[in-house]
Formats: structure tokens, C-alpha cells, sequence
């Protein structure tokens, strides 16, 4: 048998098991079936009774049968599900909330099941909510292992016989007639970190002896998960950062000081050393690629915007990149302002531009009459041609694809130096992997003078205080954010939940005394734009939008936002709209509005919010709460298709693997005593076009 081999040559699988294998998981050879992992294990030796539960029980399996199905309407569309469960020992009840049709249809009296969950004491009745079932005959199935896997598998699969049970059983043909397995880490490493070998983890992460063994063969497996993504990454800044060429700006000219002199408030000491750091590799003569963290209104723009001057004060041109039209006329007209007197040409270039006005700009772009170039993805079409681009700032990068980066890249043939700021703080454990081949500089000071925003969580039954007291802010002269959530931009229910809003608030806030502007995505630009313009000049009093303002407006006069339906929202998305209040020197408040019963981690992104301003606590907090996977935007990296590693609960070996590479590349750069590793790197030099890219 070859580990390449087509699935459908496995004994019990033929052609049509083949093409479900295919079409639901994407397994067409055995080694797909080998990577296709147990989420659990069932443990036959340590079955409980029902009158042996106790309180701390956290997980219990137990075996007997079931009857007496309830089920009880709870709301229009809910309801529950109850399942009396008896061993020879006691009773205890099974109860579902959510896909009962399912459990209905499947369990059956007189039929012994293995029942595993986490126990409960209901008015002195166990129960388990959701358990996890399997028929007994599976466990009996597997009589020689003391530990049975369990694997995920599809409804269509299950349609067509290929249940857990079925999968168990074609993994078990596959263990019993495993090929040899080559080692692909290091010796030197096996045996310092004490690592199983990689064939018998591969068998035992199926079908494990002991518990020791599933753990040694999981430690093992995750350890070359992260061991290959770190090499990947740090290899190629290696590769980056002693082989790339970078255009050299070593001059610090006019437009520079002139700028600098000139600001009216001095630098933070946190954006003094972000500007050196970034110096630093403008000069070095290796291309950079640096990503500038820091939270909302730490002065990222401010600082992106001197390294822009940096560039054309080498004769060079310069390029900011934002992820909507909004925030990229808004850097448009602050660094016009900014620049006035200071002898720049600042243009704008977005998708909604006048044919006639992009040719213009185009023009004078390739003749190198325009220094600095702001624009939104409209900057990466391949008829936009620079006379010569040195630096490349992309602003909010999370929503900036893979693809639109590497066009950017190809603009010059010297390849600009790059610089990417994020929206949101990323946390240190997964900045440190996701942007392994980033140097990354924090600025992790806010400018003096500014109080922290107040977070309140309130009720729909508090609204008529929390307008009175929007209406207090109003009549002393503020302004205030109304922010509905808008998940598609095509759902209509949202926008009817908007439109209702704006027709509460104008009841509540009436004209002429108030006026109310609304922004969403259905507009057009330019009226958008109109609206945005009304609210910043202080002529309307309340902006009633959805998240299309979440980043990057500034209008430093706005003290409240108010977030309708918090609970809609992901962490990170409440931490951008706060970060629209409180940049002017007025106490700023931020009132998160929910519903009443709240889901546990709904609850904990409102207490966290109320809790803390400090934008990398709150993406620690998102993490924990959501897990990588779900991290906006973060998955396309590709970073986070972790198969059996995570970056939360795994972080003393991300950062063992993290030192080990390190150590490997300083001691042996080409990897020369590492065929196999290089090996590795050879056949993952197409994938890695993330590191070439930013
Ligand atoms: P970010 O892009 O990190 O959200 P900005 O660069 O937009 O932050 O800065 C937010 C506001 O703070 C802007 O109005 C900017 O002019 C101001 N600002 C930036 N740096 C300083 C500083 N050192 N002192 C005072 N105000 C500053
Ligand atoms: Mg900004």
C-alpha cells in the first residue's frame, strides 16, 4: 500500500464511498484519511453509573438505554427536547434545545447507547443538556481498543453509510496496514523535545494504547504542525531580510522637517520610536515589511503619514491604500491639510472618480508629478502605473486580500517598502504567528489629554434614559453616533431595523431643533459622503448609520456612540465604533444597547467592553472567547488552518517551536544539514506567497 494511493482502493470503500469521501472532506488518498483526525475519544474503562454522579463531574460517559420523548414548545420557533436515560443504577434526564428533529428521528428504545456530557443538577435531577451519543455496539466493535475514536462526519455522509462508526472502521483497516512512514523532523530535535516518532503517532492519534500515548502522539503532531509554519515564516524572513533588495532612503529632507516643525502637538514617545524603527529599515538597504500595531487613535495615520514624507523627500512616490471610499477621502483631506505649505502633491484616486478625473490622475501619477497617492483598491488596477513607487502604506489591513497585496508588490521593479497598519490590535501570541515573517513595531501610547471612554451596557426598557441623555450631550453643543448592526449589506431586514430607528430617534429628536443624518451602505458615495460631511461640520446632530463609519472616521466633537443590538457584534467591531468618540478633549461615552437575556459570550464581550478600554486586552479577550479561527479576516491568512495545534491553548509550544527555529536558521542559515527541511521548503515555496507579500 502507498500512502498516495486513491482512497477508493482502501478495503469497504469502492467507487461511490470514494466520491462522498471526496465531495463531503476532501479525502481522495489514504494519507487524506491518515490526516483526517478524531475530535474525541471514547474511553470504554471508565464508564460511570448514574448514582455515582457527583457535582464536579465535568464529563461523564455512562451506558444504558432511553424513553419517555418529550417535547415542549418554548417559543414560535423553539422548543425542547427531554429523553428519560436509565442504567441499572438510576435515571436521569437527556435534554436538547436545538436540533431535536434530528434526535427524534434517531433514538430508539431498547437500543443501548453510550451517553457522554457534562452533568448537571436540575431541582435535584440530573440532567445532561446535549449530549453526545453513540450506539453501544460501536465501542464493541472496536473490542481490542481501548480507546475508541470518534469522527466528525456529515449528514450526507451518514445518509450513505459513512457514519462514525463506518469512518472508524476504514481508519482501523488503515492503522492495521500502515506503510512506512517517513520521519519528517530532525533527529536532533526528536529527541531533545523527547517527540514520539512520526509513524506511531499517526497510528496512535486513531487508535492510541493509553491515554499516555493519544497525548505523546497529539504533543508530537501538534509540534510539527507549528514547526513547519514557523520554519515557512522564518525563512522567509530570513531570506527577506539578507537577499531582498530595498530601495535606500537615507535622506531626511524638507518636507520632513518642514512637516515635523511645523506639528502642533509633539510626538507620543511611542510614535518617536515607531518613526525611528521605521527609519531604520528605510535605510538598511533590505526591503521593508513592517506592521505598525497600535490602538485606535494612537496616531498610526500620523506616523505613516511622516514615513510618505520620508519617501518623497528621496525623490520617490508614495502610496496610502484604504479599505473604503469613506476613510480613504477622509486621509485625503486631513493630509491635505496637514500638508498645506509643506509642498507635497496629494491625490486621491477611488473608484467612484469621474473617468476624465482618473485618466488625469493617472497621468501625472506615471509622469511622477504626484508624490503622495491615497486611493482604495482602485490603487492595485494594473493601469495604474507609478514613475516610481518606493513605499507602500495599506491602512485597516484585514481587509486587504492576499492577491490585491501581491499586486501592489509588482508595481515596481525594485519592490517598495511596505507598511501595514491594523485597524484593531492583534494579540502578541498570534501577531507573532500569523505575521511571523513581519517585524512589527507597537505603539502602545495614546496622545495626553485624553480620557478614557465610558462604556455602559443598557436595556431596551433604559432607552428613555439613555436619549435624555444623548439630548443632555446634544444641548451642550456635542454630537452622537446612533450604530445599527448591518451583517449584508443586502438584508433587508437590517436596513428596515435602521429605518425604524432613524424614525424613533426623529420622534425623539425633533426638527428643526435636531437634525439627524443617516449613512449605510445602500447609499452611494457621494451620498454618503454628503452625509458624512453634514455630521462633521457640525450642521446635523446625530449620525443614525451602520458600520460603515466603524473605521477611521474622525469627528472629534462626537462624545456618545451608542451601539444598538451589541450583541451582533464581534469584539473587535465594538472596540472600532468606541474608537470613534472621545478623540476631542471631552469625557466621550460609549452605551452598548442589548436585549435582556443574553448568551455567555455575548455577556462576556459586554463586560469586557465596560471593563477595559485597552484595545489588546480586548483582542486577548476576543480570542479566548471566539477562538483564531473566527478572528475577522484573519483566515485567509492561512496561518490559522491549524489541523490539530491552536494558537490559544497551545502557546508553550508555538513558542518552543518559535525558538527552535530560530535557533536552527542562526546556527545553519541555508539548512544545510537539514535536507529533509529543505525539502519541505522547495515544495512550500509556491504556497508561501503570503511572506513574499506583506
Ligand atoms: P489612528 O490612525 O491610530 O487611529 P490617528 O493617526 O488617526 O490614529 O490619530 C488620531 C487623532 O489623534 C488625530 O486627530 C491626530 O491628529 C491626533 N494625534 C496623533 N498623534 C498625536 C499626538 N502625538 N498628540 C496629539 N494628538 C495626536
Ligand atoms: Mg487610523
Amino acid at each position: 500500500m502507498n500512502l498516495y494511493d486513491d482512497i477508493a482502493y482502501l478495503k469497504g470503500v469502492g467507487p461511490s464511498k470514494a466520491k462522498i469521501l471526496a465531495t463531503e472532506l476532501h479525502i481522495q488518498t489514504l494519507a487524506d484519511l491518515l490526516d483526517y483526525l478524531p475530535f474525541r475519544y471514547i474511553d470504554r474503562s471508565v464508564i460511570s453509573t448514574v448514582d455515582s454522579l457527583r457535582d464536579d463531574d465535568n464529563f461523564v460517559v455512562l451506558k444504558g438505554m432511553v424513553n419517555n420523548m418529550q417535547t415542549v414548545a418554548t417559543g414560535k420557533f423553539r422548543e425542547r427536547l427531554t429523553v428519560d436515560f436509565f442504567d441499572s443504577t438510576g435515571a436521569l434526564q437527556l435534554v436538547w434545545f436545538a436540533g431535536t428533529k434530528w434526535v427524534r428521528e434517531r433514538l430508539k428504545p431498547n437500543v443501548e447507547y453510550l451517553v457522554m456530557g457534562h452533568p448537571t443538577l436540575f431541582n435535584g435531577q440530573w440532567q445532561i443538556t446535549h449530549p453526545e451519543m453513540e450506539p453501544y455496539s460501536y465501542v464493541d466493535q472496536g473490542a481490542r481498543h481501548p480507546l475508541m475514536p470518534v469522527y466528525n462526519t456529515t449528514e450526507k455522509m451518514k445518509q450513505h453509510g459513512l457514519g462514525t462508526k463506518a469512518l472508524a472502521r476504514l481508519t482501523e483497516t488503515l492503522i492495521d496496514n500502515l506503510p512506512p512512514i517517513p520521519e519528517n523532523l530532525p533527529a536532533d530535535i526528536l529527541t531533545h523535545f523527547r517527540l514520539l516518532g512520526r509513524q506511531e503517532s499517526l497510528a496512535a492519534i486513531h487508535y492510541p494504547d493509553s491515554r499516555t500515548q493519544l497525548d505523546a502522539a497529539r504533543t508530537r503532531l501538534k509540534f510539527e504542525e507549528l514547526f513547519f509554519l514557523q520554519l515557512d515564516y522564518q525563512y522567509a524572513h530570513l531570506q527577506r531580510t539578507t537577499r531582498s533588495q530595498g530601495r535606500i532612503f537615507h535622506l531626511v529632507g524638507n518636507h520632513f522637517n518642514d512637516f515635523y516643525t511645523r506639528l502642533p502637538f509633539p510626538l507620543t514617545g511611542a510614535q518617536k520610536r515607531v518613526v525611528r524603527e521605521i527609519r531604520e529599515d528605510l535605510r538598511s538597504g533590505r526591503q521593508m515589511n513592517r506592521l505598525v500595531q497600535g490602538d485606535v487613535g494612537s496616531g498610526k495615520t500620523l506616523v505613516a503619514l511622516m514615513c510618505m514624507l520620508l519617501a518623497v523627500d528621496n525623490g520617490s512616490q508614495a502610496c496610502l491604500m484604504a479599505p473604503t471610499e469613506i476613510l480613504a477621502t477622509q486621509h485625503f483631506y486631513t493630509f491635505q491639510r496637514m500638508l498645506e505649505g509643506v509642498g507635497v502633491n496629494v491625490q486621491l484616486l477611488t473608484g467612484s472618480l469621474r473617468p476624465a478625473d482618473k485618466k488625469k490622475i493617472k497621468k501625472s501619477l506615471a509622469e511622477g508629478t504626484i508624490d503622495i497617492l491615497i486611493g482604495t483598491h482602485a490603487l492595485i488596477e494594473d493601469d495604474v502605473l507609478f514613475h516610481d513607487l518606493g513605499l507602500v502604506v495599506i491602512d485597516e489591513q484585514h481587509r486587504f486580500g492576499v492577491e490585491q497585496r501581491s499586486k501592489l508588490w509588482n508595481k515596481s521593479l525594485v519592490p517598495p517598502h511596505i507598511l501595514v497598519m491594523t485597524a484593531t490590535p492583534i494579540p502578541r501570541t498570534l501577531a507573532m504567528t500569523l505575521y511571523g515573517d513581519l517585524d512589527c513595531s507597537i505603539i502602545d501610547e495614546l496622545p495626553p489629554g485624553r480620557h478614557p471612554v465610558r462604556t455602559f451596557h443598557r436595556y431596551e426598557r433604559n432607552r428613555p434614559l439613555v436619549f435624555s441623555f444623548l439630548k443632555k450631550e446634544i444641548d451642550a453643543g456635542r454630537q452622537v453616533y446612533i450604530v445599527y448592526p448591518l451583517i449584508e449589506e443586502s438584508e433587508k431586514m437590517d436596513l428596515k431595523n435602521l429605518q425604524d430607528g432613524l424614525e424613533m430617534v426623529q420622534n425623539y429628536f425633533p426638527r428643526p431643533q435636531y437634525q439627524t443624518s443617516m449613512v449605510h451602505g445602500r447609499l452611494t458615495a457621494d451620498e454618503k459622503a454628503f452625509e458624512m460631511d453634514r455630521f462633521k461640520r457640525g450642521l446635523t446632530h446625530i449620525m443614525v448609520a451602520t458600520t460603515v463609519i466603524e473605521v477611521g472616521v474622525d469627528v472629534p466633537n462626537a462624545t456618545v456612540m451608542v451601539i444598538e443590538n451589541a450583541e451582533r457584534f464581534g469584539l473587535s467591531q465594538l472596540h472600532q465604533l468606541r474608537g470613534r468618540v472621545g478623540r476631542g478633549g471631552d469625557q466621550a461615552y460609549c452605551i452598548l444597547m442589548t436585549k435582556d437575556d443574553l448568551g455567555y459570550t455575548s455577556q462576556e464581550r459586554i463586560r469586557t467592553m465596560c471593563s477595559t478600554t485597552d484595545g489588546f486586552q480586548i483582542a486577548e479577550a476576543d480570542l479566548r472567547l471566539r477562538g483564531p479561527g473566527d478572528i475577522q479576516g484573519l483566515q485567509q491568512s492561512g496561518a490559522l488552518d491549524l489541523r490539530i495545534a491552536s494558537i490559544v491553548d497551545d502557546e508553550p509550544l508555538v513558542k518552543a517551536t518559535r525558538d527552535t527555529v530560530h535557533d536552527l536558521l542562526a546556527a545553519d542559515p541555508t539548512l544545510s544539514h537539514y535536507p529533509l527541511l529543505q525539502q519541505h521548503i522547495a515544495n512550500s515555496k509556491n504556497k508561501m506567497l503570503w511572506s513574499k507579500i506583506s
